[in-house]
C-alpha cells in the first residue's frame, strides 16, 4: 500500500507550482508533486527538487493516496477548463472533508461556482489568489485565500509559513466566502494596472514638460522612493530608467510603446460597471493600454492632429514636487475606489471582507507592495467600519495637502497637451465625490423630457413627470 506521507499535494509543475513546492519544502512541509505531462514529475524530482523531501506521483490515484488527511490538493494550472478537469479527476480518490485549493488566476465567478458545487458534495474548496510572480512564489508570495471557511484552519499553517512577511506578519489572511479570495486578487491586479499607469503619466509629463533625460528621471524616482511613494513599482521604475542599452543610451527609450494585457484589469473594470461603482482610475489605466496598442493609427493621427505649442515656463523644481503629489493623491483615489468596489461586491455576494487584512496581504510579497499600504491597514484597523478611505483622518489630510500640486499637474497637462488620463480622472472623481450637489438634476430632467422617466423632487421627495413641451 502507498503510505500517506505528504502534508499537501500540488498539481501543476510550471514556474508557479515548482516554486511554491520548493517554498513549502523549505518551510518543513512534505509536498507531493503531480503534473498532467507526467514526465515533468520525474524531471522535477531529479533536478530542482533533488535533495529535498519532495515526493512525486505518476497517477492521480497514487497522488491522492500519498496525502495525509484531510487531504489538501492544491492546483497551480492554467485557469479555466484545466481546473475543472483536475477537480473531476481527483474527486473519485478524495473523501468528505478533503480540501481542493486553486492557486491560479481563476475568474471569481468560476470560484463561486466551484465552491458551491464542491461544498454540496461534502468537500471543501479554497480559491486562493497568489501574487508576486515567480520570485514571490519561491520566497514569499502575497496569498489571498477564500472559499470554504472550514478549510482555513487546515491550510493556514502552510500558507502563512510560505507567505511574505512584513514586520513579522504574514501577507496571508482569510479573505471571505466562495470567490472572495480570487475577487480580491482580481482587484489587486486592477490596482496594479492603475499604479503602473500613474507612474507612466508622471514619467511622460516630466519628460515632455521639462525635457528631462531618463537618467535625470531615474534620480527623481530614487528620491521619491525614499518618501510617501516608497513602493516596489517606484523602485523598479528607478532601475529601469537607469538601465543602459549596449550603446550606453537608456534602454527604456528603445522599447515600442504598445502595452499588452492579460485581462485581470479588464475584469476589475467590468465588475465595477456591473456593480455600478465609479472605479475610474483603473478604467482609464485599461483604456490607456488599449490606446497604446493602436500605435499605427496613432502614428497617422500624429501627422493630422495638432496640439498646443505652449512651453513649460514655471519653476521646474516645484513642478517635480507637484508631480509627486499628483501621483500620491491619485494613488489614494485609486485605492479608495478599489475598496469601494470590494465593499459593493461583498454586499452583492454576501462576503464578510476584512479590509485591514486585505491591506496587510497587499503590503508585502506582491507587485503593489508599498509603505502606503501600511497606512491603509492602519486606517481600517483604527476603524473597521470606515465608510471610505478618504474619510480616514490621515488620508483626508494627505489628499488635501497634495491637492494644489495635483491640480497644477492636471492643468499643465491640459495646457501642454500631455495626456494624464489616470491622474486627471482621479482629480475629477475627487471633485465629484466631494460635491454634495452634482448636475444630475439636469440629467434627470433630460431623461424625463425625452423618456418620461420621472424625477424626484428635492422638497418633498415625490416622484413626478412634467410635460416639458406643453404638448399633449
Ligand atoms: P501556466 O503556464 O499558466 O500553466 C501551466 C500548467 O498548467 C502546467 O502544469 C500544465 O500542464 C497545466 N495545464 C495547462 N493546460 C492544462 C489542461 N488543459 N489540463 C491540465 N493541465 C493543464 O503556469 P504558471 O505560469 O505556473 O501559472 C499557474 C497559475 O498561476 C495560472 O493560473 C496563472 O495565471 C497563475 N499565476 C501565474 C503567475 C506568474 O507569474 N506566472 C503569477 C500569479 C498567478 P502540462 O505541463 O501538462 O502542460
Amino acid at each position: 500500500a502507498v503510505a500517506a506521507v505528504a502534508d499537501i499535494g500540488l498539481i501543476g509543475l510550471a514556474v508557479m507550482g515548482q516554486n511554491l513546492i520548493l517554498n513549502m519544502n523549505d518551510n518543513g512541509f512534505t509536498v507531493c508533486a503531480y503534473n498532467r505531462t507526467v514526465s515533468k514529475v520525474d524531471h522535477f524530482l531529479a533536478n530542482e527538487a533533488k535533495g529535498t523531501n519532495i515526493v512525486g506521483a505518476h497517477s492521480i490515484e497514487e497522488f491522492c493516496k500519498k496525502l495525509k488527511r484531510p487531504r489538501k490538493v492544491m492546483m497551480l494550472v492554467k485557469a479555466g477548463q484545466a481546473v475543472d478537469d483536475f477537480i473531476d479527476q481527483v474527486l473519485p480518490f478524495l473523501e468528505k472533508g478533503d480540501i481542493i485549493i486553486d492557486g491560479g488566476n481563476s475568474h471569481f465567478p468560476d470560484t463561486i461556482r466551484r465552491t458551491k458545487e464542491l461544498e454540496a458534495k461534502g468537500f471543501l474548496f479554497v480559491g486562493c489568489g497568489v501574487s508576486g510572480g515567480e520570485e514571490g512564489a519561491r520566497y514569499g508570495p502575497s496569498m489571498m485565500p477564500g472559499g470554504s471557511k472550514e478549510a482555513w484552519p487546515h491550510v493556514k499553517p502552510i500558507f502563512q509559513a510560505i507567505a511574505a512577511k512584513v514586520d513579522g506578519e504574514p501577507c496571508c489572511e482569510w479573505v471571505g466566502e466562495t470567490g472572495a479570495g480570487h475577487y480580491v486578487k482580481m482587484v489587486h491586479n486592477g490596482i496594479e494596472y492603475g499604479d503602473m499607469q500613474m507612474i507612466c503619466e508622471a514619467y511622460h509629463i516630466l519628460k515632455e514638460a521639462l525635457g528631462l533625460t531618463a537618467d535625470e528621471l531615474g534620480d527623481i524616482f530614487t528620491e521619491w522612493n525614499q518618501g510617501e511613494l516608497d513602493s516596489y513599482l517606484i523602485e523598479i521604475t528607478r532601475d529601469i530608467l537607469k538601465f543602459k542599452d549596449t550603446d550606453g543610451s537608456a534602454l527604456v527609450e528603445h522599447i515600442k510603446d504598445t502595452a499588452g494585457q492579460k485581462g485581470t484589469g479588464k475584469w476589475t473594470v467590468v465588475s465595477a460597471l456591473d456593480n455600478g461603482m465609479p472605479v475610474t482610475l483603473i478604467g482609464e489605466a485599461v483604456f490607456a493600454r488599449c490606446l497604446s496598442a493602436i500605435k499605427d493609427e496613432r502614428v497617422r493621427a500624429s501627422s493630422i492632429l495638432s496640439g498646443p505649442n505652449a512651453k513649460f515656463t514655471g519653476d521646474k523644481k516645484q513642478f517635480i514636487r507637484d508631480v509627486s503629489k499628483a501621483l500620491y493623491a491619485s494613488k489614494i483615489i485609486s485605492y479608495a475606489q478599489g475598496f469601494m468596489l470590494m465593499r459593493e461586491a461583498a454586499k452583492e455576494n454576501g462576503w464578510h471582507l476584512n479590509n485591514a487584512g486585505i491591506a496587510l496581504m497587499w503590503r508585502g510579497g506582491c507587485i503593489i507592495r508599498s509603505v502606503f499600504l501600511g497606512d491603509i491597514k492602519a486606517a481600517y484597523t483604527n476603524n473597521p467600519e470606515l465608510e471610505n478611505l478618504l474619510f480616514d483622518p490621515f488620508f483626508t489630510k494627505a489628499v488635501s495637502e497634495a491637492a494644489q500640486g495635483w491640480r497644477n499637474v492636471v492643468s499643465q497637462g491640459a495646457l501642454l497637451g500631455v495626456p494624464t488620463p489616470a491622474i486627471s480622472s482621479a482629480l475629477a472623481f475627487f471633485d465629484g465625490y466631494r460635491h454634495a450637489v452634482l448636475p444630475a438634476n439636469l440629467l434627470q430632467a433630460q431623461r424625463d423630457y425625452f423618456g418620461a422617466h420621472t424625477y424626484q423632487r428635492l422638497d418633498n421627495e415625490s416622484w413626478v413627470h412634467t410635460n416639458w413641451t406643453g404638448r399633449g
